[in-house]
């Protein structure tokens, strides 16, 4: 569904991604990981095109994303995105910020748009909460409007980033568990996260960047068990 072709990203002298090439299945999991500062959120971001990657291609499904004809909406529309800091909209109440693109954007009527984000709320346990503002919540609770947002698209692919990095240790598992519902239904996943446990237990595959190069990816159990590279080895080391 997502195949990246010699993906590079240079910001003035610094390349931040060096020809990374791979490939994510439909009802994938993958997660990235990787030092700070590798390049894992630059990937991420390149793939709805929050940044314009230098050189390389990416392809979604049969659209060449990375060609400078493709329409960047329509691109975004169907990829769904977290981030670490929640980034909801303060001035809107849950049921607003979650109705508020699928009305902008694919222009459905408010009733619709309402009666799918109080499923969403219920998926993600927070159906009491429509009518709160983002700072009458916790974190976790943050995370899971934020995600119930992204779902209100309902794109095909969501990508996570280090989702639940900003959470107090008590509310980790609340987004992890809605983050597992998700892919029990098959969602294509991309998620960028430390909670190597999600990572073992969850995923599919792993990827491992190290300094903006793809140093080595493959199933987490052979990943953690049996590193193939010196320097996931040593990534390892400081983590487990
Ligand atoms: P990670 O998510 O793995 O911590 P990032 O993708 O955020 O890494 O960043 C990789 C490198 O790119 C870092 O050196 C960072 O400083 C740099 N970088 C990220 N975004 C920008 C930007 N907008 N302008 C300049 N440098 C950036
Ligand atoms: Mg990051």
């Amino acid at each position: 569904m997502i195949h990246i072709h010699d993906l590079t990203k240079v910001f003035g002298k610094n390349t931040v991604l060096n020809k990374v090439t791979t490939s994510i299945d439909k009802g994938e999991v993958v997660t990235i990981i990787g030092p700070s500062g590798s390049g894992k959120s630059t990937l991420l971001r390149c793939i709805n095109l929050l940044e314009k990657p230098t050189s390389g291609t990416i392809r979604i499904g049969n659209v060449t994303i990375t060609d400078p004809k493709t329409n960047i909406m329509e691109v975004r529309k169907n990829i769904g995105m977290v981030f670490q800091q929640f980034n909801l909209f303060p001035h809107m109440t849950v049921l607003e910020n979650i109705t508020y693109a699928p009305q902008k954007v694919k222009h459905i009527q408010r009733a619709e748009a309402e009666q799918k984000a109080r499923e969403l709320l219920n998926k993600v346990g927070l159906l009491d909460k429509e009518k709160a503002y983002p700072n009458q919540l916790s974190g976790g609770q943050k995370q899971r409007v934020a995600i119930a947002r992204a779902l209100a698209m309902e794109p095909e692919i969501m990508l996570f980033d280090e989702p639940t990095s900003a959470l107090d240790p008590e509310m980790v598992k609340e987004v992890l568990d809605v983050m597992k519902d998700l892919v029990e239904l098959g969602m294509t996943m991309v998620v960028v996260t430390h909670e190597m446990n999600f990572a073992k237990e969850v995923a599919d595959r792993v990827i491992f960047l190290d300094n903006g190069v793809l140093i080595e990816e493959g199933n987490p159990q052979d990943f953690f068990n049996q590193p193939k590279t010196e320097r996931a080895k040593l990534f390892l080391s400081k983590i487990l």
